[in-house]
């Protein structure tokens, strides 16, 4: 076999490589028979496994396998570690910016093909359920909520992403400031190390691969299997919208709302920056919660600014509730709350709809070209000590105009994250998550992914100028040197991981950390 592979990575000359050249694939056909994989391999049609959301970049792998199970995926981990320099990376559905789930001449792993794992266990009393790495959020929630009327704690805003992707990242939503983010809601997982070991972890049981994987942008393992944690689902949501034309009473509310016990505010909180003007996509008409509400510009004070903050909230609530009760509930919450009079959006509609609300955004972004277009999204998160300033100087200067798409930033609890993680933050209990989720027509209709990604440029130039306390959410540097400042204290530790399990910087070569070891 690993005759096969050195003949196979040594002839692999980079961009000249023709995928569709027989030597090669009689060569590629060889070495995977050997693997006697379960799944299936292609090395004509890797399409899928060098595009991503981002469409900022498009990076060829050598091959595209669909591991049946773990034991694929470690077989394949296995046969690139004695190989000279072969990478894998894990595919989730693709949905990073900037090239993550790819592998320049390497494996990539279609982990949606894995077997499908659902089954939901009781352990002391607390319900859990098993899934696959490879499983979407969607489906996660619908079977869970159908099946058994419970579901997941804590969330993403979209669901078309994989349990594996989101748990190498963080996975936040408007739930994070009660149950922290998607990572403090797992308790297990199986993962395949760089080493190609299949091992079980978990907080007591080689628990130093459990953190490292929980956050660990790939880099120490591939999560084929995780526990979640449920709780009884409710059947209906109010899911509400009120405006603010000062930032800090916008903050104020927000940070009000999350510090709250359980029971004394909203179940989700999250809130986005808008454009003061009629812009169909940065203003006004962004945010009504359906057609049939308008928003009615004469309630904005004289005294607004170039930008104004909605703040997203939304309460559950049961079939069984009285209508009045739950009016009082919302009420009562938003007594408390400081916005603009009159410029509130109420909308009822089911636990599930609420979760998936984000696919109708999908549908009209996919009818009108938008969703295929390229996506230079970026995700920061900002200690609440330098908020106020970054609403001056990124809010109402650099990005005055908008970003052609929902602009996020909602606080955050750090005492819900758990350290032990790979995840780093900012100091301080309060930060903000801030989300410039780009949605620009492509170019040459609308601006070129140059010039955007030039503007999140400035945008962090912005941050490091002024001494902002903040982290990349979804982090992504080119060299070496962007990701120690990125970790800071944390680097040892992380760099310590990957030397005890995946010491040849085999996996997840497309984050750009590590450089594969290459073995004679
Ligand atoms: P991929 O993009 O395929 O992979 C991401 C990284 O994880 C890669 O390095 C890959 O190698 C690695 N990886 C994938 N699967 C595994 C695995 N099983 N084991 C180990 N490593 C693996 N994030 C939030 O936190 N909150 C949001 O509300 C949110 N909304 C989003 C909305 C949209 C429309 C999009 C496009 C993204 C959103 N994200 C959000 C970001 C999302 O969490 C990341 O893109 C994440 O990477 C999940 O995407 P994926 O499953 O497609 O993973």
């Amino acid at each position: 076999m690993i005759a096969y592979l050195e003949r196979f990575v040594h002839g692999n000359d980079v961009e000249s490589r023709q995928n569709d050249n027989d030597e090669d694939v009689v060569d590629c056909t060889s070495f995977f028979d050997e693997l006697d994989l379960q799944g299936s391999i292609d090395y004509v049609a890797t399409g899928l496994a060098g595009k991503d959301f981002g469409g900022l970049r498009s990076i060829k792998p050598l091959a595209l396998i669909r591991p049946a199970g773990t034991d694929d995926v470690a077989m394949v981990v296995k046969a690139a570690a004695q190989s000279s320099n072969l990478t894998v990376a894990a595919r989730g559905n693709g949905h990073s910016i900037n090239g993550q789930a790819m592998a320049d001449r390497g494996l990539v792993l279609d982990m949606r093909s894995m077997e499908d794992v659902f089954e939901v266990v009781l352990v002391n009393g607390t319900a859990y359920v098993d899934v696959s790495g490879g499983a979407l959020w969607e489906d996660v929630l619908k079977r869970c909520v159908s099946g058994f009327r419970l579901a997941p704690r804590s969330w993403t805003d979209y669901l078309s992403l994989t349990v594996g992707g989101t748990l190498s990242n963080a996975g936040v939503s408007g739930q994070a400031f009660r149950y922290g983010p998607q990572t403090s809601n797992v308790t297990e997982l199986e993962v395949v190390t760089g080493k190609g070991e299949i091992f079980v972890c978990s907080e007591t049981e080689n628990s130093e691969l459990f953190f490292g994987a929980l956050g660990g942008l790939g880099q120490f393992g591939i999560i084929t299997r995780a526990r979640i944690l449920l709780q009884p689902a409710p059947d209906m949501v109010r899911w509400i919208r009120v405006v603010y034309s000062e930032f800090e009473e916008f903050t104020r509310d927000a940070e009000f709302l999350v510090t709250q016990q359980d029971g004394d505010s909203f179940d989700y909180v999250e809130g986005f920056v808008f454009v003061n003007s009629d812009d169909p996509a940065n203003g006004w008409p962004s945010v009504p919660l359906d057609s049939n509400h308008g928003f009615d510009p004469t309630r904005i004070p004289k005294t607004a600014g170039s930008v104004l903050y909605c703040l997203e909230v939304a309460l559950h609530y049961r079939n069984t509730d009285h209508p009045s009760t739950v009016d009082m509930d919302v009420d009562g919450l938003l007594g408390r709350l400081g916005f603009v009079e009159n410029l509130k959006f109420e909308l009822d509609l089911s636990y599930t709809e609420f979760l998936l609300r984000v696919k109708h955004a999908e549908e009209h972004a996919r009818a009108h070209g938008l969703w295929d277009a390229p996506h230079p999204w970026l995700n920061l998160f900002v200690s609440k000590s330098d908020i106020d300033e970054f609403d001056r100087a990124v809010f109402k200067n650099i990005l005055k105009g908008g970003v052609g798409g929902p602009m996020l930033i909602y606080p955050l609890l750090r005492s819900m994250w758990d350290t032990r993680t790979s995840v780093v933050l900012p100091e301080g209990e309060i930060f903000y998550i801030v989300a410039l989720l780009r949605s620009n027509l492509p170019y040459p209709k609308g601006p070129s992914p140059e010039k955007l990604v030039a503007q999140n440029h400035e945008v962090i130039q912005c941050c490091i100028k002024n001494g902002f306390d903040f982290k990349l959410y979804l982090p992504h540097y080119e060299i070496q040197e962007g990701w120690k400042r990125h970790f800071g204290n944390q680097w040892t530790r992380f760099e310590e991981r990957k030397a005890n399990f995946d010491p040849l910087a085999i996996l997840a070569p497309g984050q750009k950390i590590f450089s594969r070891i290459h073995q004679l």
